[in-house]
């Protein structure tokens, strides 16, 4: 009796580790950190809102740089060679991450395959035949490119994110997707709050430097009536800034809207010469040190707000 007693111990000792060492063994594929790299600041933000603590997320494009015009750096190479999921704005607007893709040589990687995602799947596009690339500068050819202004796309941005996430790692998908709705009822709390702010400028009409607006102006109603750029990528003439004081003058376009990294000559001199203000926007997470995609826009309202403002004074 006793040395049955000491075996089914023994057997039952045996069995308990073993629970214990598969279990450590699945926990250590189950939570190991998944490395994902994005071409975008934006992207980072919607990655870490639904990957939580489970993804390690880096950006190619730093906070403040100039994503359609990036140069890829070696270690951008090296990152995407050991991340598990790479992921894109896609159009025109990150087209240097194919070469790179390329280069990586896991086919995994590329167009398709399990490891790629391009967020703009799935996006209703604005703009399809808007110009394309002219002499110089970045091509909006397929569609304007700028999507993840409106809020409301995050939704789509979101759900392929977590649809690969899902697939590279199963064990966790109902994580994602909670993570996910969490995110998107946040959003849609806070996307109603800068609607109701915005809703004394419908109509009102504005510049902007850069063609970077048609998805934000679509969801709040606001009047971007011109590009201070001649085409995108292109700094205007001499005559195209005579041209635009006239507009301004004719339409009554009492604000320009610009981001931290455009250059300021072109702005500063139309706003000296009409007496409009300046509201400095941002287009991407950090730009104007925000740390999160609800923080920029948050900033983005504001200074809006602000430049709006200042001309009622
Ligand atoms: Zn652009």
């Amino acid at each position: 009796m006793i040395f049955q007693c000491g075996r089914e111990r023994a057997i039952f000792r045996a069995f308990f580790i073993g629970i214990l060492v598969s279990a450590a063994c699945m926990s250590s594929v189950a939570f190991a950190v998944i490395k994902v790299v994005t071409t975008t600041t934006d992207l980072k933000s919607f990655v870490e809102y639904v990957g939580g603590d489970k993804v390690q997320v880096i950006s190619m494009v730093s906070p403040g740089a100039e994503a359609e015009e990036y140069a890829p750096k070696p270690q951008d190479l090296d990152r995407l060679k050991s991340a598990n999921l790479v992921v894109r704005v896609g159009l025109d607007y990150d087209l240097w991450l194919d070469r790179m893709l390329r280069q990586t040589g896991r086919t995994e990687l590329y167009k398709g395959g399990a490891a790629y995602v391009d967020t703009s799947n799935a996006i209703v596009l604005l703009e399809v035949k808007g110009g394309g690339i002219g002499g110089g500068g970045h091509a909006h050819g397929v569609g304007n490119p700028h999507y993840w202004l409106d809020p409301k796309n995050a939704a789509v941005i979101t759900g392929n994110v977590v649809e690969a996430l899902a697939r590279i790692d199963p064990s966790n998908a109902k994580y994602y997707e909670k993570q996910r709705v969490d995110f998107l009822v946040n959003l849609d709390r806070k996307t109603k709050e800068w609607q109701g702010k915005l809703e004394s400028l419908r109509g009102m009409p504005m510049l902007t430097y850069h063609n970077n607006w048609p998805y934000f102006a679509r969801r709040f109603r606001l009047n971007f009536a011109g590009t201070v750029e001649s085409k995108p990528g292109v700094s205007p003439s001499a005559a195209e800034l005579s041209r635009l004081l006239g507009k301004m003058e004719a339409e009554k376009i009492r604000v320009i809207v610009k981001r931290p990294q455009e250059p300021n000559r072109e702005v500063d001199f139309l706003a000296k010469k009409s007496g409009a203000q300046v509201a400095v926007l941002s287009t991407s997470v950090g730009d104007n040190g925000s740390k999160d995609y609800i923080q920029m826009m948050d900033g983005n309202i504001q200074n809006l707000l602000a430049a709006f403002n200042k001309n009622l004074k």
